[in-house]
């Protein structure tokens, strides 16, 4: 199920990644760059919240680190609706 990337992917992962998300993952705030719990390094990934919807729409797009975006993508059935409301209360 990988979504096909739209043209201005590009610029579209890094408005989420540096502008939208500020270098930090939008789930748990881990800081891109930062050393993360299994040893590695934080790096934010794109993905859609909602794969049906595809990869062109910011508002479906998330800024995830590693082991959110595991999580995210292991999850058989995504709860979008929790997850939109949990970056909302974050701040
Ligand atoms: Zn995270």
């Amino acid at each position: 199920m990988e979504s096909e990337k739209p043209k201005n992917w590009q610029q579209l992962s890094n408005y989420v990644r540096w502008i939208r998300a500020k270098g930090a993952c939008e789930k748990c705030g881990a800081v891109h760059g930062t050393p993360c719990e299994d040893g590695g390094w934080v790096f934010l990934d794109v993905v859609a919240v909602d794969p049906e919807k595809g990869l062109t729409r910011v508002d479906n797009l998330v800024a995830l680190c590693p082991a959110c975006r595991k999580v995210h993508e292991g999850d058989p059935e995504p709860v979008v609706g929790q997850m939109s409301l949990k970056f909302q209360v974050e701040s």
